[in-house]
């Protein structure tokens, strides 16, 4: 079964990594969000392309849930140390992706030609694809104003109340290439469970793609269980933007879009709920905390979107 995959970082990473143990490269593609990217140090950084690939690679940092295992911190002590900024944490080995990335974006490579060729250096088999090769940008309207995504994820730590987002450029992007193609030649598409306000959305924005999906079946996993993220924002957004957080207000997101969608036995209540908004629902186990946990939910999703083509 041909299945296109899309994910942010570390929810959509881990789920991605399951569905990559379970499927022959030539059957899944991964399409991921860039419109956390930004300009730093000069360098090019792609948070959720890395995040991805370090994890498909195995050499993912498992407590951060970002950047890389066996890590060290001699570049970025250094820089504080000359006064730079140090707020955006890369470790030694990180600093080496982003430096070739920008050398080569700077030599006229697209970005999802170098994602292909480190994929390629890392010894990923499966098809990773950014979104788009123009550069989006993710803002993030708050009570202190409009910030840019790493300044509000990262440097203010989430602590801005959300007030709504917008994709800088992203009516322009074009999708990258192969994006639009995966979907169409998919039996499935698989919305990982990323955070659907800034990890999905920026994806399903990119002209092109959305309708592309309409035309498919398409199943979306909640990264909301109990009310709570996993990890990250995605409660305290749907908090901040009036909604309560839950599976059930995850699904209404995609409403339209999704027609089969996984939740968690610990939200199993809602699942009457959910199949109110025309969606088939599948309820398991879908929190990963072990390489297996993310085989066997990719298995029970596959096998869910399996019955349905
Ligand atoms: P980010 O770009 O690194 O923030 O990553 P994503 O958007 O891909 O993932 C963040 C979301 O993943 C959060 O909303 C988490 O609740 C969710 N998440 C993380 N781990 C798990 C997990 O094991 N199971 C599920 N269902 N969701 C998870
Ligand atoms: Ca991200």
């Amino acid at each position: 079964m041909k299945i296109t995959a899309l994910a942010g970082g570390v929810g959509g990473a881990k789920l991605a990594h399951g569905l990559a143990q379970i499927l022959p490269p030539e059957d899944l593609t991964i399409i991921v969000n860039t419109g956390d990217d930004f300009e730093h140090l000069g360098l090019y950084i792609c948070p959720d392309l890395d995040t991805v690939c370090y994890t498909l690679a195995g050499l993912a940092n498992p407590e951060t849930g970002w950047g890389r295992t066996g890590e060290t911190w001699q570049t970025i002590s250094n820089i504080e140390k000359l006064g730079g900024p140090s707020w955006f944490r890369l470790g030694d080995q990180d600093f080496a992706t982003h430096i070739e990335r920008m050398r080569r974006l700077k030599a006229g490579q697209s970005l999802s030609q170098v994602t292909r060729d480190f994929c390629k250096a890392w010894g990923i088999n499966h098809t990773v694809i950014p979104m788009s090769d123009n550069p989006v940008r993710t803002i993030v309207k708050t009570d202190q104003g409009e910030l840019a995504f790493q300044e509000y994820f990262v440097h203010q730590r989430c602590e801005p109340r959300v007030k709504a987002f917008r994709f800088d450029g992203v009516e322009e992007a074009k999708a990258a290439p192969g994006a639009r193609e995966a979907i169409q030649s998919a039996d499935a598409i698989i919305i990982c469970p990323s955070n659907p306000w800034v990890s999905i959305a920026p994806i399903l924005a990119v002209p092109g793609l959305r309708p592309e999906m309409e035309a498919k079946q398409v199943a979306a996993v909640s990264p909301i269980i109990g009310g709570r993220a996993v990890k990250g924002p995605a409660a305290k957004m749907f908090d901040e933007l009036g909604i309560q957080p839950s599976a059930l207000a995850v699904a209404e997101q995609y409403r339209g879009l999704v027609n089969y969608y996984v939740l968690d036995k610990i939200d199993s209540q809602l699942e009457a709920h959910v199949q109110r908004l025309s969606m088939r629902t599948l309820v398991t186990n879908t929190l990963m905390k072990t390489a297996d946990d993310r085989k066997r939910l990719a298995e029970d999703v596959l096998n869910f979107a399996g019955n349905i083509t």
